[in-house]
């Protein structure tokens, strides 16, 4: 089977539109996100299509957490309560702003913090929760912000796989004071790299973008340089695309609900194998398909089901990241700013205490997930297809057990 890859043109629909646009902006000869109108109307769009009074466009996903940090202004050594498991662009911001990630467990089921293991890794030094919606699928935001509320914590969403995506009924990145997302090549949209930062709060929107400008308030009265910020600036190259792109947002979201759903209708109920859960109100919009295995139940695991599932030319992740975050050389060898160690220097002990025991959502969930990638040109014979491999593998595994 050759299915349609989101790493090249088989599974994006990138054409006439984007390069319409591009052609615009060549010809304007503005390739600069300051003064260009790609930018602009990027920004507009992405408000209306989230909700949010304020959007900041910037060169990445990682640039947006890394602005939105910023924008929360923790003083060094100040926490910042996050997930295990996601992607490390959204954990080194917070130790280039002088904070300290503290990794919150996830749920064993979902791969996701939840308000019990935030409220667990929080301290009077927490100055933020990220909040990861992995997957398309939401995260118990709702429940977060109420656990938070009351601290000086403020809440980030990373919707980074997660356009469009809604818990109890609204839409995530609208929960807590910020939101960010990527555009980068594998994600719902794309423009090759791109991030976004979203929010309702002038004050947090005004410092996300001054961060991304080199702190310099473009179209202020008596300009300066306020604070220590980089370049992160987007081009009008990126946002023609971006633009284009997200007009054909709804139709992928479409296009993935509607494939998923058929792939989970034709898996049904396979021994050993769950599939992600969805309570009333919650739309989950498919970045990619995580499914549990059980090893007890089909030898190997995830690991073995990969391989069968390979021999059919179908693609899948085991674990979906090698390790948890921590354990990654970053944080257990501390190797930040020369031999310095600076910021985890500054941390309480208990902020970098990574002992697996702390952890056991964690390492269930990395050792049962299979990450099935999904994109929206797959459409109903892929699905059947994918199901019909998938079923074959376990039944297969699961009976010569
Ligand atoms: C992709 C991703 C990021 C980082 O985005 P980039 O554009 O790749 O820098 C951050 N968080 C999550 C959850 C992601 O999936």
């Amino acid at each position: 089977m050759r299915l349609p890859s989101d790493q090249d043109a088989t599974g994006r629909f990138l054409g006439v539109e984007e390069l319409d646009r591009l052609r615009a902006v060549i010809d304007s000869g503005v390739l600069t996100a300051t003064k260009g109108v790609q930018t602009p109307e990027l920004e507009a769009r992405v408000g209306a299509i989230t909700g949010h009074r304020s959007v900041v466009a910037c060169s990445s996903g990682t640039a947006a957490i890394h602005a939105a940090i910023a924008a929360c202004d923790p003083e060094p050594g100040d926490e910042i309560v996050t997930t295990s498991i996601t992607d490390m662009g959204a954990l080194t911001p917070i130790l280039f702003q002088g904070a300290i990630p503290v990794f919150a467990d996830v749920d064993a089921r979902t791969g996701m913090v939840t308000a019990e293991s935030v409220r667990a890794a929080m301290s009077e030094r927490t100055r933020a929760v990220i909040v990861t919606h992995l997957f398309g699928l939401p995260a118990p935001v709702d429940a977060i912000v109420d656990a938070v509320a009351g601290s000086d914590a403020m809440v980030i969403e990373d919707c980074a796989q997660a356009f469009l995506t809604q818990r109890a009924g609204r839409q995530v990145g609208t929960f807590g004071s910020m939101a960010c997302f990527s555009t980068q090549q594998g994600k719902h949209v794309t423009s090759g790299e791109g991030g976004l930062i979203a929010s309702d709060d002038d004050r947090l929107a005004r410092r996300a973008r001054m961060f991304v400008n080199k702190a310099w308030p473009y179209g202020e009265a008596d300009p300066d340089h306020e604070f220590l910020a980089l370049n992160y600036r987007t081009t009008e190259l990126q946002s023609a695309v971006a633009n284009a792109q997200f007009d054909k947002l709804d139709a992928a979201v479409r296009q993935r609900r509607a494939t998923v759903t058929r792939f989970l209708e034709r898996l049904g109920a396979l021994p050993g194998v769950s599939v992600p859960a969805l309570e009333a109100g919650d739309v989950a919009t498919w970045w990619k398909v995580p499914i549990l295995v059980d090893r007890e139940v089909v030898p190997g695991g995830p690991v073995a089901l990969a391989a069968a599932l390979a021999e059919h030319g179908v693609a899948s992740a085991p674990r979906y990241i090698r390790k948890p975050a921590f354990e990654c050389a970053l944080f257990r060898d501390q190797r930040t700013f020369g031999s310095s160690r600076w910021p985890f220097t500054l941390a309480r002990p208990d902020a970098l205490d990574y002992s697996p025991g702390r952890f056991p959502g964690t390492y269930e969930y990395l050792e049962r997930v299979l990450v099935v990638p999904w994109n929206e040109r797959y459409d109903d014979g892929h699905a059947e297809a994918i199901a019909r491999v998938v079923r074959d593998a376990v039944h297969e595994l699961a009976g010569a057990s």
